[in-house]
């Protein structure tokens, strides 16, 4: 059904500008609303292991990282090593804006049509068309509205009802410092109550840093704000010297509350399917949040390729991929637990620890 059909993608992030492309390769007519005036990503590594990958290539999109060879958890407290697990070729460790920046080339390329500055105020899913109004107060009518407006997903509303993210009781800053010279792998320092995970990025000109901890609360106004480098050295003082020493270089530094939803129990009504952390959002713990947005738009662009009504094609899709990505979700989950256990309980947890590579590709 897909050949000239008319699509609009709320949102453009990695799902929202994967997703416009895959569609517009196919055929549709496609357009991309994003709220921001340009196109711009946290300035972040991310970790896109090789089912991600494998998107990204059928889309035209070749390397934009480096290759990642292995992950290795250590304890926080000595450095020491106490697990490392290779990885088969295929990962990759990218800047965020490197990313961003060669979807939204590709997404051009094919056709799409990217308006930004373009903020939705609500959606309408109860209609055969979608009502979408923007805050200027303009509404139009869509046959096709691909919901990826991320955690705060207006589109998400219109699915399932007003319900408000929970606060998952952690928070995660991002840094970025200058490179030292690490071998290109992501190494996880775990310790009571908290993580840290490092990798290099371009080439090893940057350090990525991510640190979680374990919060009772959320009491910020907002989801994430800039934070004093101090508090965040602070909280991992007693780790080894490697990590303070990387800590004590942060210049600058921005805090999240993680929020997240259940995974959707349905994707979709009327005109209106969502995808990626509209549909479920996940704790970063098994790096697979952008990586499941980038397989939900091929495996979405293939059902509206293949099916005859848009309704078959939303249902095949949900079919398809609800099941894995809520295994995928509750992996996260389960190593949020295991990278914060104290003591002697570490060593035989990580034995049961999942790992990225657990997810097999889907396309
Ligand atoms: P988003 O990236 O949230 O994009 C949504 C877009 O919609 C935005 O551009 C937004 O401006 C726009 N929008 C929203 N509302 C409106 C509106 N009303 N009108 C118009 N536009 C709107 N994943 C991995 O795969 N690997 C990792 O290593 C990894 N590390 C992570 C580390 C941390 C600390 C965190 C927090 C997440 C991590 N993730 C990782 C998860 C990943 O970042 C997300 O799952 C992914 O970015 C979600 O992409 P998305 O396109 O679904 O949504």
């Amino acid at each position: 059904m897909i050949i000239g059909a008319e699509v609009t993608v709320l949102g453009a992030g990695i799902g929202g500008l994967a997703v416009a492309t895959a569609l517009a390769q196919r055929g549709a007519n496609v357009r991309v609303l994003e709220q921001a005036d340009e196109i711009a990503e946290v300035g972040a590594g991310i970790q896109i292991s090789p089912n991600g990958v494998a998107v990204l290539r059928a889309l035209g999109i070749g390397p934009v990282g480096g290759a990642s060879s292995a992950v290795s958890l250590c304890d926080g407290a000595s450095g020491g090593q106490v697990l490392r697990m290779a990885l088969p070729e295929g990962f990759e460790l990218v800047h965020r804006a490197d990313l961003i920046t060669a979807l939204a080339a590709a997404a051009r390329d094919a056709g799409v049509q990217i308006q930004l500055g373009e903020r939705v105020e609500s959606v309408d899913a109860d209609g055969t068309q979608a009502v979408l109004r923007m805050v200027d107060g303009t509404a139009s009518r869509q046959d096709i509205l691909i919901g990826a407006d991320g955690l705060h997903a207006k589109t998400r509303t219109a699915v399932l009802g007003d319900i408000a993210p929970f606060f998952t009781k952690q928070v995660a800053w991002r840094a970025l410092i200058p490179g030292r010279g690490e071998p290109a792998e992501a190494r996880v320092f775990m310790g009571p109550g908290r993580h840290l995970v490092t990798y290099p990025l371009r080439g090893g000109a940057l350090t990525n840093i991510v640190a979680v901890e374990e919060r009772a609360s959320w009491a910020e106004e907002g989801w994430n704000h800039t934070d004093d480098p101090a508090n965040l050295h602070a909280a991992f003082a007693g780790f080894c010297p490697e990590v303070t020493d990387m800590l004590a270089q942060v210049e600058a530094v921005n805090i999240w509350g993680l929020f997240r939803h259940p995974v959707a129990d349905r994707w979709s009504r009327g005109a209106v399917v969502l995808l990626g952390d509209a549909a479920h959002p996940t704790l970063p713990f098994l790096a697979q949040g952008a990586v499941m947005a980038l397989e939900d738009a091929w495996v979405l662009a293939d059902a509206l390729a293949v099916h005859d009504s848009r309704d078959q094609a939303f249902a095949a899709y949900q079919a398809k991929r609800k099941p894995r990505v809520t295994r995928a979700i509750e992996a996260a989950n389960a190593n949020a637990r295991n990278y914060h256990l104290a003591g002697v309980k570490k060593t035989a947890a990580h034995a049961g620890l999942r790992m990225i590579n657990a997810v097999a590709p889907q396309r």
